[in-house]
């Protein structure tokens, strides 16, 4: 099938940025959304602007219990689960020598984007195995694929999530379930909002080919493409959505 029509979906931080852009494309498709982020009434006006398609849920992913409980009650409200998309994430500089700051960065940055990735896998798993076209992506970062300076947490949970996605696209394989990776580079976001235009405007003109930072949209279609029906034979990938930084 070319389309996700009918297909149930479940994003996570999907109040803001790529995970709301993806919402709204999902839901546009067709698809049903749950829509999850920390913030109910975020959630809900992202769902509402998703359409009659989309519901919106309270879900910390750092919390582990909450896991077990949203991913339950979305397959039940809905009907089973096709599709996971694990973007929730935070970015926080971390000094090396930054004592104990370093440390709750370092463990957050872990709990966020990289243990609630597991979590949320293995409490979908039951519904995923139902569907026919059982799909999961995981958004990681360029910063998977390389570093920038001062903020190793980060990188270090999102190379993990590169291998995450390797681990799980061969355990799941067998049952037709793919697991897939995207690296977006620098994207308009709420995450990149408190960075001045003039310094995103440099910092992509020295360093990505096409000279500019990304929209959230352009990340959500590389998204869509992989949890199509028709994208059966993609497992295991970690691509780049980057504007050509990596290329450089
Ligand atoms: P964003 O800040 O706009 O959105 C992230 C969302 O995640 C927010 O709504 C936030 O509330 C939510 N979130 C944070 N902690 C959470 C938790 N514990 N439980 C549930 N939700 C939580 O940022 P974004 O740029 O859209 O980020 C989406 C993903 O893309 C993240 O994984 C981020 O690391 C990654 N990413 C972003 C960029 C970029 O340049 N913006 C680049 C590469 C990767």
């Amino acid at each position: 099938s070319r389309s996700i029509a009918g297909r149930v979906a479940i994003i996570t931080g999907a109040a803001s940025g790529m995970g709301r852009a993806t919402a709204k494309l999902f839901a546009a498709e067709g698809a049903h959304v749950a829509v999850t982020d920390l913030d109910l009434a975020a959630c809900e006006t992202v769902a509402a602007e998703c359409g009659a398609n989309a519901r919106a849920y309270a879900l910390n992913v750092s919390d582990k219990n909450a896991i077990a409980r949203i991913v339950a009650q979305i397959a039940e409200d809905i009907g089973g689960i096709d599709i996971l998309v694990n973007n929730a994430g935070i970015s926080r500089h971390a000094a090396l020598d930054g004592g104990e700051d370093y440390e709750d960065i370092w463990h957050s940055a872990l709990a966020v984007m990289l243990t609630a990735h597991q979590r949320m896998v293995r409490a979908a798993l039951p519904h995923l195995r139902q569907s026919d076209a059982a799909r999961i992506v995981n958004i990681a970062s360029t910063e998977g694929l390389g570093a920038t300076p001062g903020l190793t947490p980060y990188v270090a949970a999102k190379t993990g999530v590169t291998g995450l996605t390797r681990g799980l696209a061969v355990d799941l394989g067998p049952e037709g379930i793919t697991v897939n990776c995207i690296c977006p580079g620098p994207i308009n976001t709420g995450m990149t909002a408190r960075i001045a235009d003039e310094h995103k405007t440099i910092y992509a003109k020295r360093r990505t080919a096409l000279k500019r930072y990304g929209e959230p949209e352009e990340v959500a279609h590389m998204t869509l493409s992989l949890v199509l029906p028709a994208a059966s034979y993609i497992t295991g990938a970690v691509i780049p959505v980057d504007g050509g930084l990596m290329a450089r």
